[in-house]
């Protein structure tokens, strides 16, 4: 049988990196669900589609292919692992997840995926709501000031023109949407191992993590 290991958290508490190492260890599929709403909001921009037209987007969403494979992921058969990272797409992202039709059509994808293979997925409603029966489940947080630090420095690193202050405010504000939307919104699952990232190192939250799975 498949092993599903969800990871769940606010912004930039560290689930990608550390989903990602997770991953290798364990040589199991790695899938960002977030760069699968991100995928679509930049596809939306990108159109010019209006981010307030829910049935456009909805239309849009239905006509999209998304995929994952080596650690890219693909809208419409193209790499846009960089595109998707841009403060336009994380300032609009979260609207657009808002979307009940959307969320089913990407939950859908992440089904499939937990059914074909093993995986480590992270996101915002793995263990709340895609695979509520997940073998193990993860909730990552860390204070918004050190999630922020984090951010910026990852995105500094890619060469993204960025500061600080507009870090922290993406970050509230998508936190602030995430967990106050009404279908599957961002929560720890009752079961999810909570653990507080703030001022551990990424190995130490690995071998935290690794602690449960062996
Ligand atoms: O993980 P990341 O920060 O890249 O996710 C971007 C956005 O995608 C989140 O702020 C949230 O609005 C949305 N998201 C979601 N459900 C998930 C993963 C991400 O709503 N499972």
């Amino acid at each position: 049988n498949n092993m599903v290991i969800a990871i769940d958290g606010p912004a930039g508490a560290g689930k990608s990196t550390i989903a990602k190492i997770v991953s290798n260890k364990l040589d199991i599929n790695y899938i960002d669900t977030g760069a699968m709403y991100r995928a679509i909001t930049y596809k939306a921009i990108r159109d010019g589609i209006d981010i307030n037209d829910e049935e456009a987007l909805i239309e849009m969403a239905k006509k999209t292919q998304i995929d994952f494979k080596d650690n890219n992921i693909y809208l419409d058969n193209e790499i846009v692992n960089e595109e998707i990272r841009t403060l336009s797409v994380s300032g609009n992202v979260s609207k657009v997840a808002q979307i009940k039709e959307i969320r089913e059509i990407m939950v859908e994808l992440q089904r499939k995926m937990g059914k074909r293979y093993s995986v480590i997925m992270d996101g915002r409603d793995i263990g709340s709501y895609v695979f509520k029966d997940a073998n193990l489940k993860f909730y990552l947080t860390a204070g918004i000031n050190e999630r922020a630090r984090r951010r910026y420095v990852e995105l500094k690193a890619k060469g993204h023109k960025i500061n600080l202050d507009d870090i922290v405010n993406d970050i509230k504000n998508r936190d602030d949407i995430d967990s106050k939307r009404s279908f599957a919104p961002l929560i720890k699952a009752d079961d999810a191992v909570e653990i507080d990232t703030t001022s551990k190192n990424i190995e130490e939250v690995v071998s935290d993590i690794m602690e449960y799975i062996k």
